[in-house]
């Protein structure tokens, strides 16, 4: 994104104007040979330069005024924030060679929110069609588009597209026959929506610990958690990370028990060289906003059983009969997501490995400039056979005090960080269902996520840091 608004100082005033339309900041960075900054020109430059006899061939070397506002990357809020004004509000960050490497103004200085939607693709265009098209409901060309190719994008047949990830996962409970009298084994670390979703079908989940190294749930807890009464288990790709999914599937083959996976945190994680949601009988996606792609409110089941697609479309769909209208075969649900949410999300789907790249920057990032702040450790990236993908950048601390500290200065200095989800096991209405609890809460005390957006840039990492090396 910075190079929409580097423009090399041979370039026109026309090829200037294309750049400004493409980074819609009304500016560009003048750069040399070396690319070296040499100077700034706004729009309103541009349009003072036409007027003055200037034409759209004039190169920039010619207007650009050499008066003009920049910083060093190092430079920190306070100075910055000094040099804008109402006529200044973007200046380019150089490093010590006078390279531009980032810029800033006042709106990226204020609010660091922890994420945000990237929609800056096909999104609109395909939402407009949709509504054009008067399909705006749950029938329509993107539904069956969004299902097919993001159960291809799995390496899986089947995708039922439902109107969250919560209602994705008790469809997937419900048409595995999953109910009152059943156990259902969850990890102790996951958002309260996996478990809720068991809780709904009537059976009776069971909490089982993390492994210290993945956070994910630990397959070795699974088999002591087994009883003659375990229907599934459902394994979680915590904060991006993959689950051991051949020992997890094991335990299910040798004990006949089924597996749904909860993917809502790692599209496009792998294990073993193979996607996440291909290994289970079902697997569950979450596209709310901050989720590695989003339909604002959305979610899918995938499988490659051609049977539990066809009942979960059934259960979705009111359990109505797709051959006798208003004859309802089971008691269903409405779980549909509209043409309007699939429109969004088949316009995500095709800059998905982009998407995950730039978060993948992202976190290298973090990781590059963390690695000399002593007490602050990131989420493991190098476990044999998973490869994670970020959804939120995620960190523990040493000890609780510095997680404390760390949360009052973020705050202070306007950045959103989130603390780790709050163990199943150490809240009142879950407590009852723990079986095994010691390493989870240890890491969800340690542990928060740090904004994980893809409007950052070095000076925003930089920012977090440097919070974070001043209060250790
Ligand atoms: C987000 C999330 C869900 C729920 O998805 P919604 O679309 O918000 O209903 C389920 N499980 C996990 C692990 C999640 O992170």
């Amino acid at each position: 994104m910075i190079n929409d608004l580097l423009c090399n100082e041979k370039c026109n005033i026309r090829q200037a104007l294309a750049q400004i339309d493409r980074n819609e900041k009304g500016v560009v960075f003048i750069v040399d040979d070396n690319d070296m900054l040499n100077g700034v020109v706004t729009d309103g430059d541009i349009r003072r330069a036409l007027l003055d006899n200037a034409t759209l061939e004039t190169t920039l070397g010619v207007i650009k005024k050499d008066d003009f506002v920049y910083a060093p990357i190092s430079a920190n809020k306070n100075t910055i924030l000094q040099l804008l004004n109402n006529d200044i509000k973007i200046i380019p960050l150089v490093n010590e060679k006078m390279q531009v490497v980032d810029y800033s103004e006042n709106k990226r200085l204020s609010r660091l929110p922890i994420a945000e939607p990237c929609l800056n693709g096909k999104e609109l265009d395909y939402v407009v069609d949709a509504v054009s098209s008067t399909w705006i409901s749950s029938t329509g060309k993107y539904i069956l588009e969004f299902e097919d190719k993001f159960a291809k994008y799995c390496g899986v047949q089947y995708g039922v597209a439902t109107s969250n990830g919560t209602t994705a996962l008790h469809l997937a409970l419900v048409t595995l026959g999953i109910g009152p009298g059943d156990e259902v084994i969850v990890p102790d670390i996951t958002f309260a929506a996996t478990i809720n979703a068991v809780l709904y079908t009537g059976a009776t989940p069971v909490i089982v610990d993390i492994e210290e190294e993945s956070w994910c749930i630990d397959p070795a807890e699974i088999e002591k958690a087994l009883s003659p009464r375990t229907k599934a288990i459902i394994p979680v790709h915590i904060y991006g990370q993959p689950c051991d999914m051949e020992s997890i599937m094991k335990i299910a083959h040798d004990n006949n028990l089924y597996v749904i996976e909860d993917c809502a945190e790692a599209h496009g994680a792998e294990y073993k060289g193979k996607k996440v949601g291909s290994f289970g009988d079902i697997a569950c996606f979450s596209f709310f906003g901050n989720k590695v792609i989003t339909t604002g409110e959305g979610g899918m089941c995938i499988t490659d059983n051609e049977e539990y697609a066809r009942q979960m479309k059934l259960y979705r769909d009111h359990g109505m009969s797709k051959e006798r209208k208003y004859y309802h075969e089971v008691i269903g649900f409405n779980y549909r997501m509209t043409n309007i949410q699939a429109a969004i999300g088949v316009a995500q789907l095709e800059k998905i490995d982009e998407i995950l790249k730039n978060r993948q920057k992202l976190e290298d990032l973090y990781r590059e400039k963390l690695k000399d702040v002593k007490g602050i450790f990131l989420q493991k990236n190098d476990i044999p056979n998973r490869k994670k993908i970020t959804w939120l950048v995620t960190v523990y601390a040493s000890t609780v005090d510095m997680k404390v500290q760390c949360f009052k200065y973020m705050n202070q200095e306007n950045i959103d960080i989130r603390p780790f989800f709050v163990p199943l096991s150490q809240m009142e209405i879950y407590k009852k269902y723990t079986f095994s609890n010691t390493i989870s809460c240890k890491i969800a005390e340690l542990g928060f996520n740090l904004p994980t957006t893809y409007r950052m840039y070095e000076s925003d990492v930089m920012r977090v840091v440097n919070i974070l090396n001043n209060t250790l």
